[in-house]
């Protein structure tokens, strides 16, 4: 098991080559790609990624927000000028109401076309890349900015609460593996170590209330991101990353 700093200085490490390769990757992360081949009967990139996004948060939850996502770390980069915690509160579910109708016209376009005619996983893509010109480096800038500038002005990781595409396929699997009780990867606390010192709130990326999760001895939040700052800045060590089966109600 890694040590407190040593894992997250991985995590700083991870979000700084997954901001690096935003350009690259952005397309497979795109909303609109997948529209844009259900209309032709094809399975694009993005389309691919979403399903595994889905896949493996039935083991990892949404640790793929806190370790790995580009949109996440930029974010996260932005909260080093403006720490302002982000309560989401309601406006957690517009994402949901972002989803739904997402995901209805992409099936919609499915049906369509008559269903579905291939898998194109580099679609189109620039052998796989996806800023490969002007109009789409444009693409790419405005929509980067735009959730950076999101996050510096609101708060911490405020595009992940709201208007974040792919947190309800990751939200989907951790309800679902919490309520089978797959072994999986998640959060556990032991409330009488707790001196309520609030470490864990106020370093939350997720801006959750993490004093309040280990006193209640329930730590599944669907907003955790579980990127293990919690656990690593508790100083009684009441927080633990466990991987195995989650007894916590979905
Ligand atoms: S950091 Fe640890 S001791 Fe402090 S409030 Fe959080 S769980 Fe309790
Ligand atoms: S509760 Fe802990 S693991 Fe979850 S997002 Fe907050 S700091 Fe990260």
């Amino acid at each position: 098991m890694a040590k407190p700093a040593q894992r997250q200085r991985l995590r700083t490490t991870l979000s700084i080559i997954a901001v690096c390769l935003f350009p690259i990757v952005f397309y497979y992360m795109s909303p609109y790609l997948i529209i844009m081949g259900a209309t032709e009967g094809l399975i694009a990139g993005d389309a691919l990624f979403f399903a595994g996004l889905f896949l493996t948060s039935l083991v990892t939850g949404r640790a793929f927000c806190g370790w790995l996502c580009p949109a996440g770390a930029t974010q996260e980069l932005c909260s080093r000028v403006n720490s302002r915690q982000f309560n989401g509160g309601k406006r957690n579910l517009i994402k949901y109401l972002i989803w739904v109708p997402w995901m209805a016209i992409v099936v919609l376009m499915f049906l369509h076309a008559g269903g579905v005619k291939g898998i194109s996983p580099l679609y189109q893509t620039w052998n796989g890349i996806s800023v490969q010109n002007l109009p789409s480096l444009i693409m790419f800038a405005a929509i980067a900015g735009s959730i950076a500038l999101f996050a510096l002005v609101a708060g911490k990781r405020a595009a992940c609460h709201t208007i974040c595409w792919m947190a309800p396929f990751m939200i989907a699997g951790t309800k679902i593996k919490v309520a089978l009780g797959l072994p999986s990867l998640h959060l556990t606390a032991d409330k009488t170590r707790c001196i309520g010192c609030k470490q864990c709130t106020s370093n939350c990326p997720m801006s959750l209330n993490v004093t309040e999760m280990v006193q209640k001895g329930d730590m599944a939040n669907s907003e955790c991101i579980l990127c293990a700052t919690c656990v690593d800045i508790c100083p009684q060590n009441a927080i633990q990353f466990t991987l195995g089966r989650s007894k916590q109600t979905p």
